[in-house]
C-alpha cells in the first residue's frame, strides 16, 4: 500500500476490516506519512548542494552500561548532522572556495556502530565501497565518561570521526599525523576540545592529534582562515610531497613553521587547550 494513501482506505481483498484494525491502519498510514514528510525535511549540512548520507547508529549490547549513557546523553540525529555540517562548512566552504576547489568526497552513509572494545574508536570504509563508512565507538570507553561531561565527549569524538569519512589522504601518502591532526583541528573549532587538550610544540609536527590541531589552528591565525580547508584540498588533488607541500601553501618549510609556532608559544602564556 502506498505510505500516501489517506482514508477512505481500500478494503484489503480478504475481507473489510475491524474498526480497531480500521483504526490501526489509519494510525500506520498516518506515520508512514509523518515520516515520508520527515523524510523530506531531513536536515541537511551546510554545504547545501552535498546531499546528507544515509545515517545509521547500531547498538551492538543494549545492556552494556555504554549503551544508556551514549543514548541518554545525546540526540544522535542531531549529534551526526551537526557535526556533518560544521566539518563541510569548516573543510569545504569557509570561506567560499574557489572555482573546482570544494570537491566533497562521495560518502553516501555512515554507520556508527557502538560496540565492546579496546580504545576509543576508529572509522573504516566497507570492503565492498569505500563510501559506506563505519565508525566504530567503544562502549567500554563510552561507560568511562563523567555523565558531565558526556554529550561533549560524544560529539568531540563523533566529530573526529566523520573527519576521517570526508577528508583527503593525497592517495594514501599524507602522514597518519597529519589526518590525525585535521581531524582534531575540526573537532577544536567546533568547541569541542576536552580539557587536557594542551598546545605543545615539543617533538614533532606531525605527532597528530591535538598537537598538530594547535599547529594547525596557528597556521589558520597566521596564514588566513581556510589554510586547512586548502591543506585538504591539496591533499585531494597531490601526493603529499613534504618539500613542496608546506612552501607552496605558506612559503616556508614545516619545520620553519614548527620552530615559529614554538616561539609563539612562548610569547602567548597561557596559550593553552581547552574549551
Ligand atoms: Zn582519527
Amino acid at each position: 500500500m502506498s505510505p500516501a494513501v489517506r482514508r477512505p482506505a481500500p478494503e484489503p481483498e480478504d475481507g473489510p476490516c475491524s474498526p480497531q484494525q480500521q483504526q490501526q491502519d489509519q494510525q500506520q498510514q498516518d506515520q508512514q506519512q509523518q515520516d515520508q514528510q520527515q523524510q523530506q525535511h531531513r536536515p541537511q549540512p551546510a554545504a547545501d548542494k552535498v546531499p546528507l548520507p544515509k545515517l545509521r547508529l547500531e547498538v551492538r549490547d543494549l545492556a552494556h552500561p555504554g549503551a544508556p549513557l551514549f543514548l541518554d546523553s545525546v540526540n544522535a540525529t542531531r549529534c551526526l548532522t551537526t557535526a556533518i555540517a560544521n566539518l563541510l562548512r569548516l573543510l569545504y566552504t569557509t570561506p567560499p572556495a574557489g572555482p573546482g576547489s570544494a570537491t566533497v568526497p562521495p560518502t553516501r552513509s555512515v554507520t556508527l556502530i557502538l560496540r565492546d572494545m579496546s580504545g576509543v574508536a576508529y572509522t573504516t570504509g566497507s570492503d565492498l565501497d569505500n563510501d559506506h563508512k563505519e565508525i566504530h565507538f567503544s562502549l567500554s570507553y563510552l561507560e568511562g565518561i563523567p555523565a558531565a561531561r558526556a554529550a561533549r565527549e560524544i560529539a568531540g569524538v563523533v566529530t573526529h570521526e566523520l573527519v576521517h569519512c570526508y577528508q583527503y589522504d593525497g592517495f594514501g601518502t599524507c602522514p597518519g599525523g597529519l589526518i590525525e591532526g585535521v581531524a582534531d583541528w575540526v573537532r577544536l573549532r567546533c568547541g569541542l576540545a576536552p580539557p587536557h587538550w594542551v598546545r605543545d610544540a615539543a617533538g614533532s609536527w606531525d605527532a597528530g592529534y591535538q598537537k598538530t590541531a594547535y599547529f594547525l589552528d596557528y597556521l589558520e591565525g597566521r596564514f588566513g582562515n581556510g589554510l586547512v580547508r586548502r591543506v585538504n584540498e591539496k591533499l585531494r588533488v597531490k601526493k603529499y610531497d613534504e618539500a613542496a607541500f608546506w612552501t607552496e601553501l605558506t612559503g616556508a618549510s614545516v619545520d620553519v613553521l614548527w620552530k615559529a609556532y614554538g616561539e609563539s608559544l612562548k610569547t602567548t602564556p597561557g596559550a593553552n587547550g581547552g574549551s
